[in-house]
């Protein structure tokens, strides 16, 4: 019988279920809403190469890194898609180079039925559906088993993920490609898809439609970026939005932030190390400290680990306004520490089971009048332009510690 790693240390990367040839493996969601392989043992011939592939068995096959990791802090030159971008859209400029090639990129894209799912896209104008972070964890599919064979047709590839799902993509192949880019975001946990179903149940209850959901919106800057819900995609290019909050009173962000959704493995997540798994590594830089980057736009941190990752970013300066940043002062892509499972976890996703959406929006997120007058304050101070500066104050105080 084969032995996968334990449950509370699955990631949830898929590789063992794309890697079995007899399909013996599917993933199912558990009780808090996260995919889990479940085997099929009347199917399964005890191969043994599901174990093989699982990161959390046997780790990464060791790719190339032979370069000395570098930072830079990039922005799209193109407003309108640093705008859509959770930060200076350093993503779509590397994506387009892949696609200017005759390549094929994969990410994470938002369905129609509001579900996060990885994707792959072979035009330049459908690259935005990967822009924005999406706060869910998101289904791998069969994007491996697609990558592997546009890679051994060969086609460029730019994958893109959480570090375990690359990871799992580096399991799946067992080898390097030359024309693979992998690119990596820093992420400090992925969300349960169950509670976010809880959530779009709640919030419908004053929307009637939700068609397109932006974590990281900018229609109030960079700096105070903010949920979004829109009517339909349409709306959502004119910025017409029908509900708008920050992190301090919308409850997904809150609980997501607080770590109280997220999934189990990531309170152990083995890629929170100074060297990650991609050729780029990308996260957000709140304050540059240098003028003509803090414009409250967005600007990306793009960590580069390898020579190939670098060969791309020389060959899109053109689109690009980037210079190099510190690697020191960027400490890595280290710069989350792994978090503690919390003390209401189990219960919560108990309650999640048991209660309807609103009981559960309101014993843990609730929308009281201390969170409504954060929400107002905040407002307030966005609206006569002090809340850049006091987001600012925060983060040079922060940055001298
Ligand atoms: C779940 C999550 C948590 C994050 N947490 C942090 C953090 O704590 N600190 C930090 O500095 N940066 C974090 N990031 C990264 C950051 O939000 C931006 O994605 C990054 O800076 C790239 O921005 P961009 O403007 O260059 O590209 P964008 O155009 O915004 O690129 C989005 C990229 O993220 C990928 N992506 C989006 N949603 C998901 C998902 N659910 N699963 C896998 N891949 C996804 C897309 O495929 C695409 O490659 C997180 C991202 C995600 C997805
Ligand atoms: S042991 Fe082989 S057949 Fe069985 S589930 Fe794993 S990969 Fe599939
Ligand atoms: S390969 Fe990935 S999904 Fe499968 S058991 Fe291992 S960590 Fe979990
Ligand atoms: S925190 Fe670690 S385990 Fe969790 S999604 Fe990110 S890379 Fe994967």
């Amino acid at each position: 019988m084969p032995n996968l790693v334990e449950s509370n240390k699955c990631c949830g990367c898929a590789a063992c279920a794309e890697k079995c040839a007899k399909g013996a493996i599917s993933m199912q969601p558990n009780e808090e809403g996260f995919l889990h392989p479940v085997i099929n043992h009347s199917v399964c011939i005890e191969c043994g190469l599901c174990e093989k592939t699982c990161p959390g068995i046997q780790p990464a096959v060791n790719m190339e890194k032979s370069l000395t990791p570098r930072a830079y802090i990039i922005q799209h030159k193109d407003e309108t898609i640093r705008y859509q971008s959770t930060s200076g859209g350093a993503f779509t400029a590397i994506a387009e180079n892949i696609i200017r090639k005759g390549g094929v990129v994969f990410g994470a894209i938002m369905t129609e039925d509001l579900k996060v799912k990885h994707g792959y896209v072979e035009a330049k104008e459908e690259l935005a559906r990967f822009r924005n972070s999406k706060y869910v964890q998101s289904e791998i599919g069969d994007s491996y088993k697609l990558a592997k064979k546009f890679l051994t047709e060969g086609r460029f590839v730019c994958f893109s993920g959480t570090p375990c799902q690359i990871n799992g993509l580096y399991k799946f192949l067992r080898r390097d490609y030359n024309n693979l880019i992998a690119v990596d975001v820093v992420c400090k946990s992925v969300p349960s898809p169950l509670v976010f179903e809880k959530y779009i149940e709640y919030k419908k209850q004053k929307e009637k439609r939700i068609s397109d959901i932006v974590f990281r919106d900018k229609k109030r800057g960079f700096l105070y970026c903010t949920m979004a819900h829109y009517r339909s995609h349409e709306a959502r290019l004119v910025a017409r939005d029908q509900y708008r909050r920050g992190s301090e009173s919308d409850e997904w962000l809150r609980l997501f932030l607080s770590g109280q959704i997220s999934r189990r493995s990531c309170m152990t997540c083995p890629y929170q190390t100074k060297e990650r798994v991609g050729d780029f590594t990308l996260g957000d830089i709140w304050e540059t400290g240098i003028s003509s980057f803090d414009d409250n736009k967005g600007t990306t941190l793009v960590h580069v680990w390898t020579q190939k990752g670098l060969n791309l970013l020389n060959s899109i300066q053109n689109e690009i306004k980037c210079i190099p940043y510190p690697f020191e002062k960027s400490r890595g892509a280290e710069r989350n520490v792994v978090m503690k499972v919390k003390s209401n976890r189990e219960s919560l996703f108990k309650d999640v089971n048991k209660l309807t959406s609103t009981e559960f929006f309101r014993k843990y997120a609730p929308y009281n009048a201390k969170v409504k007058v954060k929400n107002y304050l905040r407002f307030v101070l966005w609206k006569i332009d002090l809340q850049t500066l006091v987001r600012r104050l925060k983060h040079s105080v922060i940055h001298k510690k």
